[in-house]
């Protein structure tokens, strides 16, 4: 069950280049499963056993099931669509020594950089053109080997074992092609659109790690893929939502995007985006903003992004007493200052949560003297007030390209998505 499981994960994100293809992925589960998609521009009238959802900017998405009788309140799980990675700039190609094409790209949130010199990747995105009048978006994937970072050999840089400091704009760009590639990059991506080049009127393309997902290790039990962070959330939370019985509370799947660059983005935590469809399920079912308070009062969340596991050669990095590990179990995390917005009702209900669903479960701390990441969780309660726990799923290599976690953890955190939604 948990290598299926697993498996299951690593077809999805492979679906899922980027942000915009993990939401069309998820669109397609969801219609598959008999959901409604609903548009923020149309009046809702929603039905009581009624299964819907409704994307933002094509990168974000928010998936709910309304119970036949009336609910209690709502139950969340809420993850991020987005990883760190390079974005390419607008005018992209740059000559290189007259005879090489390379592109101009920027970073897109903290990653690592060592680990993306050197191996094949690609671009993937959207595109935007004109289409009978109206401005509309397209997926693209460049399906192939196209685009390589290449390391500088040591001989030209004899102290590159002692430590380098990157620098985004010269260490980073990928070499595209010979002196004969210029001006057909952008025709290259617009080919795999399937749209001329001169349609296009925007884009958001970004790189992406070719490298498929492996399931390894003695006893296969490790997954390293591109994207774990925070795609197995998100692939969890969607497979628990469609599993749980969603009986007595109003089921929500929530997957915002842009956590990796603080949130602040329509589609992001910080925005208005889960607020606005909380409170239009509730209005599109006939109850007034008194009645959706009352509701809230009585709801819960679960913020689901990944978590630290002790790193085998770096175990004093750890908290010296809550030392998650990968195949051990959800990852509940705690911050003093509310970076996770954990607190002691809201873990107990989780911890619960996790015992009835019979799904085993670890503590996450930073070491008081290291400052650590942030999540989510605090920046959405910020505009939907609710109880809620930050929790994760233990992994090593947190912003690699190539990230590992457990085999068994997706399968619990399915289980535990299953018992949040009844
Ligand atoms: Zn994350």
């Amino acid at each position: 069950m948990y290598r299926e499981t697993a498996e299951e994960l690593l077809g999805f994100i492979a679906k899922s280049p980027t942000c915009f293809h993990a939401v069309a992925a998820m669109k397609e589960i969801l219609k598959a499963e008999g959901c409604t998609e609903l548009r923020e521009e149309d009046r809702w009238s929603l039905e009581k056993g009624g299964k819907y959802y409704v994307t933002r900017n094509d990168s974000a998405l928010i998936a709910f099931a309304v119970p036949k009788e009336e609910a209690k309140g709502y139950r969340i799980m809420a993850s991020h669509s987005d990883s760190p990675t390079f974005k390419i700039k607008e005018n992209p190609e740059m000559e290189a020594e007259g005879k090489y094409v390379k592109l101009n790209v920027e970073c897109y949130g903290g990653m690592i950089c060592a680990p993306w010199f050197d191996r094949p990747l690609s671009v993937a995105g959207r595109v935007v053109v004109k289409e009978n009048g109206e401005i509309v978006s397209k997926l693209v994937n460049v399906d192939r080997d196209l685009l390589m970072i290449p390391n500088l050999a040591i001989h030209m840089n004899r102290t590159v074992n002692d430590g380098y400091k990157f620098n985004a704009q010269k260490d980073m760009l990928p070499l595209y092609g010979m002196g004969s590639a210029k001006g057909t990059f952008m025709k290259t991506v617009a080919e795999a659109a399937g749209i001329k080049e001169e349609d296009i009127l925007g884009h958001d393309l970004f790189l992406y790690n070719r490298q498929e997902g492996a399931i390894w290790g003695a006893e296969n039990e490790f997954v390293s893929s591109a994207r774990l962070d925070d795609l197995q959330c998100a692939f969890s939370s969607l497979k628990g939502f469609l599993a749980g019985k969603k009986e007595k509370y109003i089921a929500v799947h929530c997957v915002l995007d842009n956590e990796e660059v603080g949130s602040g983005t329509k589609q992001g935590a910080a925005s208005t985006f889960l607020h606005d469809v909380l409170v239009r399920i509730n209005s599109g079912l006939g109850h007034d903003y008194e009645d959706y308070l009352r509701k809230l009062a009585g709801s819960f969340m679960v913020s689901a992004d990944n978590a630290h596991a002790v790193h085998p050669n770096y175990a004093e990095k750890a908290d010296p007493v809550n030392r998650p590990c990968m195949n051990e179990g959800i990852v509940i995390k705690y911050s003093a200052n509310q970076k996770y917005c954990t607190d002691g009702v809201s873990a107990a209900v989780f911890k619960d949560l996790c015992r009835k669903a019979e799904v085993p479960f670890q503590i996450f701390t930073n070491r008081s003297d290291i400052l650590g990441g942030s999540t989510l969780g605090n920046i959405s309660t910020t505009q939907v007030a609710l109880s809620a726990v930050d929790i994760g799923l233990a992994q090593l290599a947190m912003h690699s390209p190539y990230e590992t976690a457990g085999v068994k953890d997706t399968a619990y955190l399915v289980k535990a998505a299953e018992m949040l939604f009844e």
